[in-house]
């Protein structure tokens, strides 16, 4: 296929119906990233940002643009951030690829791990269920719930520990419009609140923001962004990954956007106007979150989140 420009095509893009080659489609991809970081000031003068890296195309695409762009920039410091959450077979493998690109990119990288934090890996968490789900109260609490959950707080804490200013994360539009759907069909319009460029910061100093510079851009081109720019970067799919809320919604908003293309960003842009007021009612009037009973880290109720689920696999 050809391009616009006469060159070889790399993509056809749908939603604009039109086809671009390599040069092109790199650039474009950049001006999208260095718009959404300006329009929404993600990066602002003497910033740390934690970048949380997985080892897959999304962070890793992240974390070079970031160092690409800023590398310049005395005033900014990039530190990467893995999670293990322990998954055999899977994250252990892709910790290789973590250290490389990393290594590549010249960015200190810290690796923290659940089993290390909470004293269960999510193997572990998984067996557990498996044995004592329906004892324990927690048979209908998924791998994703659990490993979303506490993979937030321990990115928050080991931010924090590093000095972040923000946590950059990879999440591209695809992820957005996934959570955006979800929180939408469960009616939970609190924590869509949260969602946007840069998450709503909980009045608390325990809170590293986390900022998207990626959330304009489609899944399917941050993967080819990688092979483009031949990224060591892992393919391989979790095995926790079936049977997910998250995965039937993702199904569904492929569907649409075949058939109808432009849906993702339509649903982006329009939830984009809703923000503002999404935010006014549930947070305008909050002050201060308190911190959770058990833990200290910022929570809704008495407990967070993650104790209650830790509490859970007690005896
Ligand atoms: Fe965690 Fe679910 Fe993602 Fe697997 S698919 S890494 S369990 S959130």
């Amino acid at each position: 296929m050809e391009a616009e420009c006469g060159k070889k095509a790399v993509i056809y893009r749908d939603y604009e119906g039109r086809a671009l080659c390599e040069e092109h489609f790199i650039r474009s991809v950049d001006k999208k990233v260095k718009r959404t970081i300006r329009q929404n000031n993600l990066v602002e003068y003497q910033d740390t940002i934690a970048v949380g890296v997985s080892g897959g195309k999304d962070s890793g695409v992240l974390l070079y643009l970031l160092k690409k762009y800023f590398e310049e920039r005395d005033d900014i410091k990039l530190k990467a951030l893995a999670i293990d959450e322990g998954i055999k077979g899977y994250r252990d493998e892709s910790l290789d690829e973590i250290k490389s690109l990393a290594n590549t990119l010249d960015v200190p990288l810290t690796i923290a791990s659940f089993e290390n934090a909470y004293g269960y890996s999510l193997d572990r968490i998984m067996e557990i269920k498996e044995e004592r789900g329906k004892e324990l109260g927690i048979e209908g609490v998924t791998s994703c719930t659990f490993c979303g959950v506490l993979r937030r707080d321990i990115l928050n804490q080991k931010a924090r520990d590093l000095e972040a200013d923000k946590l950059a994360i990879g999440h591209n539009l695809d992820d957005e419009v996934q959570a955006i759907m979800m929180n939408y069909m469960k009616g939970d319009y609190q924590r869509m609140a949260r969602l946007g460029p840069k998450t709503y910061k909980v009045p608390s100093e325990n809170f590293v923001p986390r900022i998207k510079p990626l959330r304009q851009i489609p899944e399917r081109e941050t993967t080819l962004y990688s092979q483009l720019k031949d990224m060591d970067v892992a393919i391989d799919e979790c095995p926790y990954v079936s049977g997910s809320f998250r995965f039937e919604v993702r199904d569904f908003i492929n569907e649409m956007e075949d058939r109808h293309p432009t849906t993702k960003y339509s649903i982006l842009s329009n939830f984009d106007k809703l923000l503002p007021l999404l935010r006014e009612k549930f947070y305008g009037k909050v002050e201060e979150v308190s911190p959770c009973e058990r833990c200290g880290e910022p929570s809704s109720g008495d407990l967070c989140k993650k104790c209650e689920l830790l509490e859970s696999l007690e005896d």
